[in-house]
């Protein structure tokens, strides 16, 4: 999609470097940590959000959420999907958060 600066990342319109990356997701730090630890999921095709997207895609960002936080944040993790205006999403392009390396607050 044109304009759309996940998909820019996805597709390495601009640069960008990976932690993992499959031929479905790309997996990166966020530029604005909330936590020690704080990386986006992001599928490789774009969706607007998670209720209009194909479940096999929801299955490999969920799947790549999961192996990142078993690898990575041993002590637990915190997996959010942001999701519209009342959800606060502000990329419209499907990805999920992973975040940790520290205590959270509770929700
Ligand atoms: P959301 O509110 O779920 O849409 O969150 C979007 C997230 O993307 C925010 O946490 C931003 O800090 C992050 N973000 C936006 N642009 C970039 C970028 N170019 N590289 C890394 N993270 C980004
Ligand atoms: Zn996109």
């Amino acid at each position: 999609m044109t304009d759309c600066i996940f998909c820019k990342l996805a597709n390495k319109e601009i640069p960008v470097e990976p932690i993992i990356e499959t031929d479905f997701v790309i997996v990166l730090k966020d530029r604005a940590p909330v936590a020690k630890e704080h990386v986006l999921v992001i599928p490789k095709n774009h969706t607007e959000d998670i209720t209009k997207t194909p479940v096999d895609v929801i299955a490999h960002v969920a799947h790549a959420a999961a192996v990142y936080a078993r690898e990575h944040m041993p002590n637990g993790s915190r997996i959010i999907i942001n999701t519209g205006t009342d959800g606060g999403q502000t990329v419209r392009h499907f990805h999920a958060h992973v975040i940790g390396g520290e205590k959270l607050k509770d929700l």
